[in-house]
């Protein structure tokens, strides 16, 4: 697509970068059919092609109002339209860019600009959830339908963490509300990695990885939160202790693999990001079929792929064939490539989108009637789990099992 950037812009990294991905851009709409947002509202306005339309315009210096940033703000930043597209736009860059221009140039009103901040100061730290959160469980009883469904009713225990003892050690991300919501995760993480020989440890203080600010348009500080985190794995890489970085929440894995990028200009950080990235796995990259004991019998499974999994580290098929490995029979899933809804903190601000998807996915999930749903990312996980009775669990739960 032919472009012509504004002065403000022009000649700034990211002006640079936007103006390479909208050149790839031919506008063939490709990308439409497989947005879960324009199937849910059926305007173009909120498909990638119509955003990527409103962000070269804005790009270009033209009038920027609160439509144009109500359509950025539908985008879920699923990046199914990558996985689509034939000419390899970088739609999530993209919109990183146009999201921030947008933000300068508009002025959200008292109450959004509140509730915004709020998330974007309390879901990142990790105790003051911790808290929030038990006393939302112990008042949930008395708590309105719509927030009662927010709040889970229980968390499930941890269980025992083997002390390390293998040489083969990796770090993990405890992460910021995954902790508090579902510590069983990280420790049946840390079990099953036990079982065939690598120690999983995680870092004093290593909490968020910064996606959620970073996503909610609190871009600077963010990438703050990489830098906090970057500070408490790096004493661990530097002596060269860990010999990767284990990703338990795909949304968390997909921010963290892009640190590089994302502080490349950053020039006391910009190594040390690079060095990072490049040691992040997601769990099921580290856990080979051959490395699980073959199982049988063991139930039926519906996975759900989360987007940050499949379109925005592309990494499909791998959980499955864990699963199917371990004794797994997995149902069939319709429509697998469309988000779920959840999206970080999408749930919470578009709740109706939201809303939606999770219906139509929860309708595919248990078409085929599983004896449970598996995911890989906390946030899906809590989302699905509070519209259905159907138990919801991270795979590595299921191969945690004996
Ligand atoms: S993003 Fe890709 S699929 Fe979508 S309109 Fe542009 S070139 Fe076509
Ligand atoms: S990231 Fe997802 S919701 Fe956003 S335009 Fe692409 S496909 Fe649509």
């Amino acid at each position: 697509m032919q472009t012509e950037l504004a002065d403000f812009i022009r000649d700034t990294p990211e002006g640079r970068e936007a103006e390479a991905i909208l050149r790839k851009c031919v506008h063939c709409g490709f990308c439409t059919a497989t947005c879960p947002t324009y199937q849910v509202l059926g305007d173009d306005l909120d498909s990638p092609r119509g955003r990527i339309y409103l962000m070269k315009r804005a790009l270009e210096g033209a009038a920027v109002t609160d439509r144009t940033r109500l359509h950025l703000d539908r985008c879920l930043t699923c990046r199914a339209c990558e996985t689509t597209c034939p000419s390899g736009v970088q739609y999530g860059r993209l919109v990183d860019i146009g999201r921030a221009v947008v933000e300068s140039k508009t002025h959200r009103g008292a109450l959004e600009r509140t509730r915004r901040a709020m998330l974007a100061w309390g879901l990142p730290r990790t105790g003051l959830f911790g808290a929030v959160l038990g006393i939302g469980q112990w008042l949930r009883p008395l708590l309105p339908s719509a927030l009662k469904t927010k709040v889970p009713a229980q968390t499930r225990g941890a269980g025992s963490w083997p002390a390390p003892r293998h040489a083969r050690k990796v770090l993990a991300l405890a992460g910021c509300v995954q902790p508090a919501l579902a510590p069983s995760i990280n420790a049946a993480a840390a079990r099953v990695l036990d079982r065939i020989g690598i120690s999983l440890v995680e870092a004093p203080g290593a909490g968020c990885c910064g996606g959620i600010r970073f996503h909610l348009n609190y871009q600077e500080e963010g990438r703050d939160d990489m830098r906090a985190l970057i500070d408490r794995w790096w004493p661990a890489v530097e002596r060269g202790e860990v010999e990767a970085i284990a990703m338990t929440a795909s949304g968390c894995g997909v921010t963290v693999k892009d640190y590089g990028h994302l502080l490349a200009q950053d020039a006391e950080y910009q190594a040390k990001a690079e060095r990072i990235s490049a040691l992040t796995r997601d769990l099921c990259e580290l856990i080979t079929p051959e490395m699980v004991a073959a199982g049988s019998k063991r139930g039926t499974v519906a996975f759900q792929s989360p987007c940050t999994l499949q379109h925005g580290q592309q990494l499909r098929g791998k959980v499955e064939a864990l699963l199917v490995r371990a004794g797994y029979e997995l149902t069939a899933v319709n429509d697998a490539h469309l988000c779920c809804g959840s999206a970080g903190t999408y749930s919470l601000l578009q709740p109706a989108i939201s809303g939606e998807l999770r219906s139509r996915k929860l309708a595919a999930l248990e078409a085929g009637a599983p004896d449970v749903i598996a995911t890989a990312n906390i946030g899906c996980l809590t989302h699905l789990q509070s519209a259905t009775r159907t138990p919801v669990r991270h795979w590595i739960e299921l191969l945690d099992v004996k």
